[in-house]
Parts: structure tokens; C-alpha cells; sequence
């Protein structure tokens, strides 16, 4: 994979589109040898290019393929095969009726996207910038656009398709299980005789904000066969972890809770401290939310939490904002104030400094539901960003367990 854009090199964004085409391509059974990040600049574009075509069968680009003259990519292409540049006529329509469809002029300089290296074949454009694919040698180069949703787009519709057929016979299908409050280390312990005996499927851990996932990988020549390979694995696996696995094949605490709200009919609703509405926002991450999320109070003042959600100025004044008490009470406060099933809570030191006496990290994780009201004492670590991250997903994970023991 070659990004290209010094904007990467200089640490102003992150190549994502290098971690996303990497999981794509390893779901569609591709192997992935090399990333490689180059700027905006011709000689250093066209000599990564022809490195690239040299030790891999496959290269993907991205970015460098707009309109204005530090997009590079066509002519790095082109240079790296010693090739021309023609404009395509197709194209320079196509390009036109993006802009008339937009309601726009089209800046003269956008017809330089219209221009393909030799022997290259256009791919529809997304935005608006086209992107090419080419065939040397029996290898396989892609141009894509640098803007992410244009980049998924393509690779989907032509990338994966191409790549998926040249693969053949064989297949790799992942399976996750999100596993929380173990930790990494623990979850390896109590698997670790099952990850060392298998090779097909394979088992790998991805750690990190709060959760951990085992990735249960496997090769087949269809995806049945694979699945059926996974699926005793998966059943030993989860057997061990108990508790600590979260049912379905859901990657993220917050898709899980709303799958076990969902499967109830049970609404829930927050009240949030230290996470600032970053508990709101991971229930509001996909699609469907409407169907059990019905809001969130962020009180991050004392007073707030006394005025807004109405916790007892006792409660507060006892026991302090940050306390089993007033998690507890916040929980029971944002299912009565949006009259919701289930109501979610989170009260903590984020950070960088202690607060009355509490260590950096202190955090009280509630939910109350059926009557039933827990609050869970979480010793969250790491850095102000980790330790929401951490609330947020402890607080999810409260709930989907409160939820799963039932009122
Ligand atoms: P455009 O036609 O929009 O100019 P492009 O193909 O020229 O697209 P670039 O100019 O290189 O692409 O990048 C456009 C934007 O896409 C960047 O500003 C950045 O936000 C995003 N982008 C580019 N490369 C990457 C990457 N490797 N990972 C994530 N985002 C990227
Ligand atoms: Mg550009």
C-alpha cells in the first residue's frame, strides 16, 4: 500500500486509509507486505511506485489524485512505467457532468483528472476525482483517491472484487469476540493452551481503550467451510471467558448494549460527568440508535448534577461528586428524567490533576434498571483521553451485564 501526500509524512493526519485497506484486504484473503508513505513529490512518487510494482504482485495508492499540481500520483504512475500521460475524453465528460450536476463551474484545471498513463483504464469517480487501474507484467496497480469515504467507495465496488477473484479458491473469515473488564494479559491466560494449539483457525488479541477482542481468523475455501472451522474455537473460547464475553459478534460495547436493548424493547438514557457526552455519543455511533437511545445529561458541575438531574444536595455534599452515591444516583436520575428503562452513569477524576483527594483515574460507573441499581468502582489508567475512554466503556459494559442478569 502507498500513501501518497506529505501532509502524511509530516504527522498531520494519520494514514487510515492504509488500516482500513489492510483489513479489507485481509477479510478478502490478501496478504499485506508493505506500507509505504511518500510526499508530494514527483521522483520520490515515481521511484516508491516502481519499488512498489517490484516486490508485490498487487500495489494500492491512494491519494495525489485531485486537481491542483501537488497531486501527483497520475504522473508518478506514468513515470514509474515510462509511459505517457493522455487525457481521456470519456473522462473529461464524466468530470464535466459531475460539476453541471453539482451546479458548478468547472475549474479549468480539473481536467488534468482526466489524464490516465497509457494502457491504464479509468474508475468511476466518487467525488470527483477518478481513480485507474493498470496491469503490468501480470501485476496489479490502483490508484485511489486520498479522501477516505471516496477511497472505501472504490475499493469496494472495484478493488476487492479484482483482488477476491485473482485469490481464487481461498478465503479469510474473522470472527470477533469482545471481551471486558479482564484486561489483555488475564483474557491470555485463560486461553492461552487454546491459542497455542491452533493454526487454522488462528487467534490474535487486539487491546486497547478499555476492551480487548480475540480475533479468531480462518482460511477456507468457502466461507461456510471457515466458519465451521471457527466455530468450535469460538464456543471454547467464549466457555472460558464467561461472563467477560460479550455475546454476538458484535466489536464494540456500545453496538452490544443496543443489540441487548434492542432484543428487550428497553430504552436507556445517561447522565455523564467526566465523559462530557462521550457515553451518548458511542450509543449514537451506528445507525438504529433511535430504536433504544432517548438521551444523555451531561453534568459536569456539582451544581449541575444537583439542578439538571437533581441529585439531593445531601447526597452531593456526603459523599462528593465523585462516589458510589452519586453514580448510583445519577443512574436512577437519567432514567426518571427521560422516563427510560435503563439509565447509564459515570462520575470520575479524569485528570491531569487529583480532586478531593482522589487519584487521577477514580471512577464510578452506574446503572440502574429493574428496580435494580449497581455501581461499579473502576481504576481507570493512562492518560486524560484514555481514562474517558475507559468510563465510557466500563459504563456500557454495567449496563449490558445488569441487562443480561434481568430485572
Ligand atoms: P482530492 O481529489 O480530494 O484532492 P486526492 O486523491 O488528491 O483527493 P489527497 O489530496 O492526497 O487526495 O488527499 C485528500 C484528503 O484525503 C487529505 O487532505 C486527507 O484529508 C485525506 N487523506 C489523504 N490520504 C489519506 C490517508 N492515507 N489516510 C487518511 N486520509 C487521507
Ligand atoms: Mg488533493
Amino acid at each position: 500500500l502507498v500513501g501518497v501526500g506529505t501532509e502524511l509524512l509530516l504527522g498531520q493526519i494519520a494514514n487510515t486509509n492504509a488500516q482500513y485497506i489492510s483489513q479489507e484486504l485481509a477479510d478478502a484473503g490478501v496478504d499485506v507486505y508493505f506500507h509505504v508513505v511518500v510526499g508530494d513529490n514527483l521522483e520520490r512518487v515515481a521511484s516508491t511506485i516502481a519499488t512498489a510494482l517490484d516486490r508485490s504482485e498487487v500495489v494500492v495508492v491512494t491519494g495525489g489524485l485531485g486537481p491542483t499540481p501537488d497531486d501527483l500520483t497520475r504522473e508518478g504512475v506514468a513515470a514509474a512505467l515510462g509511459v505517457a500521460l493522455r487525457r481521456d475524453d470519456h473522462l473529461v465528460g464524466v468530470i464535466k457532468r459531475i460539476f453541471e450536476g453539482l451546479g458548478r463551474v468547472m475549474p479549468a484545471e480539473n481536467l488534468k483528472q482526466a489524464d490516465l498513463p497509457e494502457g491504464a483504464t479509468p474508475l468511476e469517480p466518487e467525488g470527483t476525482a477518478p481513480g485507474l487501474v493498470l496491469e503490468r507484467d501480470g501485476k496489479l496497480l490502483f490508484a485511489l483517491p486520498g479522501v477516505p469515504w471516496e477511497m472505501k467507495a472504490m475499493l469496494g465496488k472495484f478493488v476487492l472484487p479484482a483482488l477476491r477473484d485473482r485469490a481464487g479458491e481461498s478465503t479469510l473469515v474473522t470472527r470477533q469476540v469482545l471481551v471486558m473488564g479482564l484486561g489483555e494479559s488475564m483474557t491470555h491466560e485463560k486461553i492461552a493452551d487454546i491459542v497455542a494449539e491452533q493454526t487454522n483457525p488462528t487467534v490474535a488479541f487486539l487491546a486497547g481503550r478499555g476492551q480487548v477482542r480475540v480475533r479468531i481468523t480462518a482460511k477456507a475455501e468457502t466461507e461456510r467451510e471457515a466458519l465451521e472451522l471457527i466455530h468450535p474455537v469460538e464456543q471454547r473460547i467464549r466457555e472460558r471467558l464467561g461472563e467477560a464475553a460479550v455475546p454476538g459478534g458484535r466489536t464494540t460495547i456500545a453496538q452490544a448494549l443496543g443489540d441487548a436493548l434492542r432484543e428487550r424493547g428497553a430504552s436507556a438514557a445517561v447522565a455523564e460527568s467526566l465523559t462530557g457526552g462521550l457515553i451518548g455519543a458511542a450509543l449514537t455511533e451506528t445507525d438504529g440508535a433511535s430504536d433504544f437511545f432517548l438521551g444523555s445529561l451531561v453534568t459536569y458541575a456539582t451544581a449541575a448534577k444537583r439542578d439538571v438531574a437533581g441529585i439531593d444536595e445531601d447526597v452531593l455534599d456526603r459523599n462528593g461528586p465523585v462516589s458510589e452515591r452519586a453514580a448510583g444516583a445519577l443512574a436512577e436520575a437519567a432514567a426518571a428524567h427521560f422516563g427510560a428503562d435503563m439509565g447509564l452513569s459515570a462520575t470520575g477524576v479524569a485528570g491531569p490533576t487529583e480532586q478531593d483527594g482522589m487519584p487521577v483515574g477514580t471512577v464510578f460507573v452506574g446503572a440502574a434498571y429493574g428496580g435494580r441499581t449497581e455501581v461499579r468502582h473502576v481504576r481507570a489508567y493512562g492518560d486524560r483521553d484514555h481514562i474517558r475512554q475507559f468510563a465510557v466503556t466500563s459504563t456500557l459494559d454495567l449496563g449490558r451485564r445488569l441487562l443480561h442478569r434481568g430485572p
